[in-house]
């Protein structure tokens, strides 16, 4: 069973301290209560990966990622490139 985090959307609760875990099978409906204080919850989406940023390195790279890559050709000036 797959183990699912889940957080209070509003207030705190003392029972189950506002976030906690809970296996349930994957055919369960989601939770929208805490099973404690009935205060509403939503789930916390743990163990993804945020897919990062690819961060260009060159102006190449800039350009690729579809960048406008201007070039300072003088003080307060721009050039596209
Ligand atoms: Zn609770």
């Amino acid at each position: 069973m797959p183990l699912y985090e889940y957080e209070l959307c509003d207030g705190e609760c003392v029972v189950c301290g506002g976030r906690f875990t809970l296996r349930r099978p994957l055919t369960a409906p989601a939770l929208t209560q805490c099973p404690a204080c009935q205060k509403p919850v939503r789930r916390v989406l743990s163990g993804f990966s945020t897919p990062k940023l690819l961060k260009p390195v060159s102006v190449t790279d800039a350009k690729k990622a579809g960048f406008t890559v201007l070039k300072r050709v003088s003080k307060g000036e721009y050039e596209r490139q």
